[in-house]
């Protein structure tokens, strides 16, 4: 069976490449970005393994489709960027990881409010320059702090006991209350309440048409002047341009994100030596108190091997006709 991979960087050939089975597969790692432009390159592949930031549009999976493609693979768990209805249309069965690590994304978040917390992207510049100031690197301590977590399923749940570890209290938000968070002692509250309650505000839901701009200018008007945001779930749920004028008059104090809105146009690549095209993005990277990192929040080698055992099971699944982790249908 011939597998074409989208958006595959090298530790995705080498994470699927390690696997024991995968001899019985042609597997063609393209580091294209799937689109109209690339969706040819599919043609006479059964199967398609995807990632976040490519584009899985009804004209796509249309041209997909008619070059003999049956199979979507998702290398995620998130598959809000797949039109399911045109994919149930044509015939396409979409498959996804449903969980890989979620300590991975639960682990980075925390990173991000540690080192916006200690200034260490700040500290980390000033020593390499002989620097040894401490002004302005003041931070807090996180024991009994409230931190905000927004979605407690696999990946807020596990961001919610770090937190606790750390002597955080919790609250949280979710149509859907999670026993574990509760037995960590967390309190559900509505958006509205945890924003304007939380020092540290986390989102861990998934982007659908419900959760979209979740954050915007009159949920941020909630927040406790100075609060943290960390957004390591879509760039969708929160309004960018709003954050920029928080950020500006202070209302939010500092800002972790991993992923971004207009993300599939800048990141996964080396765009150094490229003028930034984005005015919003880059007016992102002007703030000291700003954090950006490029997707990264999965990228362990343990959710990498994972990614790469569960879709060559979900593979081997669908081909005996049996598929597992389907979405959309
Ligand atoms: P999950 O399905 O286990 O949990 C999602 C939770 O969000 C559920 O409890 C659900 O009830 C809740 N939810 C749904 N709608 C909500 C709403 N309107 N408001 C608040 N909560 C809502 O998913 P997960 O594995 O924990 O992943 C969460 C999200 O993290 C994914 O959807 C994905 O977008 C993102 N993610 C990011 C990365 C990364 O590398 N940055 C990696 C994996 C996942």
């Amino acid at each position: 069976m011939r597998v074409i991979f989208f958006s595959s960087q090298t530790y995705d050939r080498d994470s699927f490449l390690a696997r024991p089975g995968v001899t019985d597969l042609e597997l063609h790692f393209q580091p294209a970005r799937l689109s109209l432009d690339t969706a040819p390159l599919a043609h006479r592949h059964e199967v398609i393994c995807a990632f976040i930031n490519d584009d899985l549009s009804a004209p796509v999976l249309e041209q997909l489709a008619a070059g003999g493609t049956r199979l979507i693979a998702l290398r995620s768990a998130g598959y809000n960027h797949v039109d399911l209805d045109a994919a149930k249309h044509l015939g396409l069965c979409v498959v996804r990881v449903p969980a890989y690590s979620p300590h991975a994304v639960a682990e980075h978040a925390v990173a991000l409010i540690l080192a916006l917390n200690r200034r260490l992207h700040r500290a980390y510049n000033r020593t390499r320059e002989g620097d040894f100031s401490l002004h302005g690197l003041t931070g807090f301590d996180l024991v009994g702090k409230t931190v905000g977590v927004v979605g407690t399923g696999q990946i807020g749940a596990t961001f919610a006991r770090i937190m606790a570890g750390f002597g955080c209290q919790l609250l949280a938000y979710d149509p859907h209350p999670n026993p574990e968070l509760l037995a960590l002692g967390a309190r559900y509250l509505s958006l509205p309440e945890l924003l304007a309650q939380s020092r540290i505000i986390s989102l861990h839901c998934p982007l659908t048409a419900d959760t979209h701009h979740l954050v915007n200018r009159d949920t941020l008007a909630h927040l406790q002047p100075g609060a943290m945001l960390i957004n390591t779930g879509r760039g969708g749920l929160v309004d960018t341009p709003a954050l920029i004028d928080a950020l500006k008059d202070g209302q939010l104090g500092y800002l972790g994100l991993d992923v971004y809105e207009e993300e599939a146009q800048v990141f996964f690549e080396d765009r150094s030596d490229l003028p930034l095209q984005d005015d919003v993005l880059a007016r992102l990277l002007t703030f000291p108190n700003v954090i950006v990192t490029a997707h990264q929040a999965f990228l362990t080698h343990e959710a990498l091997a994972a990614i790469a055992a569960t879709t060559l099971d979900n593979i081997s699944a669908w081909s005996a006709g049996t598929p597992q982790n389907q979405v959309g249908s």
